[in-house]
């Protein structure tokens, strides 16, 4: 597959490419840096040009961007994430602003210093409990979380942990033990085959969203654990489990896509994904392009950057060269919940066993069923493979509308 594109490119545009990268990614830390723009359109035009060239050269049937969304989402052409995405857009849009006319939810839990090592000892008893296999992997600090795998037996897991931010250390631990759990199940006979890691990116998001979010932001989830962490921190000690539960699933629209909350991330992606097609078909020139992205931002999320380093330039995918790429972190989002549905389906008591601090079920269903598959199938084969039915972005925007309806009073 990844042998079957790079046949298809001369080595001329793969060694132009690469070194317009280098470039780009250059000047785009420097651009940010100052907040200008300008500075790092040349690279960018530089890029989107030879990214057209590079589509024109591995084909399409429809959509030049399914060429470039081919290289991170085998066989799922533009069309069908259209499909849904206009469907979540739709929901999501209004069920933001109706949040936002709502009085904001109680913070304080979130407030405070929480000692960095209770922090670390804390995540360790969550990571234990919840099925990553510490004798197959380890977890270490670092200011960007990311997993490493090495083989399913040797897989490595970072944190961030911070003082005044008890939030980062611990959901940073529970999304990149997803992508543990998920390196730690694929079968052993794939380790070492082309076979043996992520093929569709969304695939791979989907237990790092699985455990951050909908497990390790329910609050069946936090029946278990909050006694538990009022233990590490007595500071917690009169907080109830709802005002947790709320606090931790505060909704706040924010410029930079990374600090964003569970419900207005994926708006993050619809601005990246609309703007990104609109270059790639030649339909928004860069010179546009920071104009554009103020405008889908008022749009989604309601807000206006006040500089483009808080915008358009906020992330290094398209200094990076990579155009196709952000579709997958929303898809990732939705086949989350598609997949926990179709798990609680075939075993109805796995919210019962969450509060009662119990993942066997959980994990070994995602592994049996998911991660079992490594790199053998496409996204769109395996969610069939895995629920019975195509893509769908029903379940995800209901978990949505249910979740947020009620801790807000909607
Ligand atoms: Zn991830």
């Amino acid at each position: 597959e990844g042998y079957e594109r790079s046949r298809k490119l001369p080595a001329r545009l793969v060694a132009e490419l690469a070194q317009a990268r280098a470039l780009a990614v250059d000047a785009w830390r420097k651009a940010k840096e100052a907040a200008d723009f300008k500075t790092f359109a040349p690279h960018l035009e530089r890029l989107i040009a030879l990214n057209i060239e590079q589509a024109e050269l591995l084909g399409y049937e429809e959509d030049r961007y399914d060429a470039l969304l081919d290289g991170f989402e085998p066989d799922m052409p533009a069309r069908a994430v259209d499909e849904v995405f206009a469907e979540l857009k739709e929901g999501l849009v209004p069920l933001v602003a109706a949040v936002a006319e709502k009085p904001q939810v109680d913070d304080s839990p979130l407030r405070g210093r929480f000692d960095k090592q209770q922090q670390w000892d804390f995540g360790m008893d969550v990571l234990h409990a919840i099925g990553f296999d510490l004798a197959r992997g380890r977890q270490d600090e670092s200011a960007h979380p990311f997993t490493t795998s090495f083989s399913n037996d040797d897989v490595r897991i970072t944190t961030n942990i911070v003082e005044d931010d008890w939030t980062s250390g611990l959901f940073s631990t529970l999304h990149e033990a997803g992508h543990g759990i998920h390196a730690q199940g694929i079968p052993s006979e794939l380790i070492g085959t082309p076979l043996m890691w992520r093929r569709s990116l969304a695939i791979s998001e989907s237990p790092s969203r699985l455990w951050e979010n909908v497990v390790g932001r329910s609050r069946a989830f936090w029946e278990h654990f909050l006694p538990k962490m009022k233990q590490y921190f007595p500071q917690l000690a009169d907080v109830d489990l709802d005002t947790f539960y709320r606090a931790i699933n505060i909704v706040k629209p924010s410029l930079i896509r990374t600090d964003a909350d569970e419900l207005t991330y994926n708006l993050h992606i619809f601005v990246r994904f609309d703007l990104e097609r609109a270059l790639i078909a030649e339909k928004l020139k860069v010179s546009e392009l920071p104009d554009a992205w103020n405008d889908k931002m008022k749009a989604y999320l309601g807000i206006v950057p006040d500089n483009d380093a808080k915008g358009v330039l906020q992330d290094i995918h398209w200094a990076s060269g990579y155009f196709g790429y952000f579709p997958t972190y929303a898809l990732g989002n939705l086949l989350s919940v598609q997949f926990y549905e179709q798990a609680v389906k075939e075993h109805p008591d796995i919210p019962e066993q969450i509060r009662q601090g119990q993942f066997d079920t959980l994990r070994v269903w995602t592994n049996g069923r998911i991660h079992r598959y490594g790199a053998l199938f496409p996204l769109m084969e395996i969610v069939r493979r895995v629920t019975g039915r195509g893509l769908d972005g029903r379940p995800y925007m209901e978990y949505l509308r249910t979740k947020y309806t009620e801790i807000y009073g909607l």
